[in-house]
């Protein structure tokens, strides 16, 4: 089994729990040595995989056990897509307030990762919007976590990659929103320093930013880009014809492309085209104009099993995070330092994050970057420099992308580790709760 990036993968046993009954029965049984949950298996590396083990697949559990249509709390199972709260609640007027870039995530596997979306910044983490949720152990106990119950045992679930229990249900606040659009505004920037002020700009300003690098222009500048903002479209937003029916948009469109014969696509000339597309995108974008919320939030997913692409030896995404004050220094030195490398960035993308929520989260006040790589023999020697200088800033690696990164500079990324690690022992003393992640970077010791 492997995950979103194909890299790495490893021998485990799949179950599949029909019912909650069964997932908690198997979390406790004698007979599993070891175990760890997956949802939809979107995190890139490998986090939601238990080598030698049983990996545990949620999908079957993810009904809705109850929805307050004045308040928007959905209390569901865990095995919950996002895709399927959005096709059932946003008919009736009310969005997830946390989306990452895909919808094909569970509710399970986006506490786990704490996932950010582009409202990071406005909004914070997804904790806000979760009132607590069930967590079976491996005593067998079913323990309801919350901010004023089992605090401590929330704030190691949230981000906890899974390794603190297997979260069964949780009660989540939905958003109101009017309408299925988005008002998006798009800006073109020419150099780092415009792009990282315009971002700053509009993630004070719009309730939802991000920006596209392109670190292939000819000239090997690698600083121009486009920034994405938009706020959720209001009736007024508009045309007369579409307010009769706000809140539907139609089904995104999916194209599914033999995308596995097709990696020879993926090579700087093509790249480069592509970025080109992009860029123009953008500049005839500078107008505010609606945008259906699949098209705003979800793009990739409209092309299904994108990462087919990359081939059999499939890619890794590098996401970082610097503090705000050292983030224009830092960023530029690993611009850098790819160039000189002469490395391959198929996607870059940034967003401005809030403060760190979960104890080992990954969000942190600042800018991240996320790049996408495709794998080769140079690749990963060349991370572990650029692990050095994230180290050397202040900052840390995103775990839900991660597949390579050490014991040594996780630790020093993540200070509240040993906060985390007491509350691990305290649940699952014989860490049994374990994954290939884990396993790598040691994460069941100081
Ligand atoms: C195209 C794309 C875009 C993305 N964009 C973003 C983004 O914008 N922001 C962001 O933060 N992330 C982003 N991600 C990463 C993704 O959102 C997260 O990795 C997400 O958690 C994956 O959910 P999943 O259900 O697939 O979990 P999996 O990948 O299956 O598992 C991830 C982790 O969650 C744990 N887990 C899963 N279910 C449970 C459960 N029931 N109980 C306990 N632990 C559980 C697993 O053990 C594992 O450690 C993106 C991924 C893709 C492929």
């Amino acid at each position: 089994m492997s995950a979103w990036g194909g890299f790495p993968r490893a021998v485990t046993y799949p179950v599949q729990p029909g019912t909650v009954e069964e997932m908690v029965d198997l979390v406790r049984s004698p007979q599993v040595d070891s175990l760890i949950a997956r949802g939809m298996g979107r995190s890139y590396g490998d986090a939601s995989i238990c080598p030698e083990g049983a990996t545990l697949l949620t999908g079957r559990c993810n009904g809705v056990i109850s929805f307050d249509a004045g308040t928007g709390v959905l209390h569901c199972q865990a095995g919950m897509t996002i895709r399927e709260i959005v096709e059932r609640f946003l008919p009736l007027g009310w969005f997830p307030a946390f989306t990452p870039g895909t919808k094909h995530v569970t509710v399970g596997g986006a506490i786990a990762c704490d996932v950010h979306g582009k409202n990071h910044r406005r909004d914070g983490s997804l904790s806000a919007f979760i009132e607590g949720f069930t967590l079976a152990l491996p005593s067998g106990q079913r323990i309801w976590c919350s901010r004023g119950s089992e605090s401590d045992l929330f704030w190691a679930t949230v981000g906890g990659m899974g390794l603190t229990g297997v979260i069964c249900d949780a009660r989540i606040a939905l958003r109101r929103v009017q309408t299925a659009y988005l008002v998006e505004r798009r800006a073109r920037t020419g150099s780092l320093d415009e792009m990282l002020a315009t971002l700053h700009e509009h993630a004070c300003r719009s309730t939802y930013s991000m920006a596209w690098l392109d670190l292939l222009s000819p000239d090997r500048r690698g600083e121009r880009g486009v920034v994405f903002a938009g706020d959720h479209a209001g009736l007024e937003d508009l045309p007369a014809a579409r307010r009769r029916a706000p809140l539907e948009t139609g089904s995104q469109l999916q194209l599914d492309l033999p995308l596995s014969c097709l990696s020879f696509l993926m090579n700087r000339t093509t790249l480069r085209l592509f970025n080109q597309l992009v860029l123009a995108a953008g500049a005839a974008g500078s107008v505010p104009h609606l945008v259906d919320c699949e098209s705003f939030f979800f793009k990739l997913d409209c092309l299904k099993g994108w990462n087919r692409i990359y081939g059999p030896r499939g890619f890794v995404q590098y996401q970082c995070v610097f503090p705000e004050e050292s983030s224009g220094r830092a960023i530029r030195r690993l611009l850098k330092l790819i160039r000189e490398h002469d490395q391959v960035v198929s996607l870059a993308t940034l967003k401005l994050l809030g403060e760190q929520s979960g104890l080992i989260s990954f969000p942190l006040k600042g800018y991240t970057i996320m790049l996408d790589f495709p794998f080769n023999a140079r690749l990963l020697p060349f991370l572990d420099l650029l692990d050095q200088l994230v180290t050397a800033y202040g900052g840390r690696v995103n775990l839900s992308k991660d597949s390579r990164l050490g014991p040594e500079a996780f630790r020093a990324m993540y200070p509240l580790y040993p906060r985390w690690l007491a509350v691990k022992q305290k649940v699952d003393p014989g860490n049994k709760l374990s994954s290939a992640l884990s396993r790598r970077l040691l994460m069941h010791q100081l």
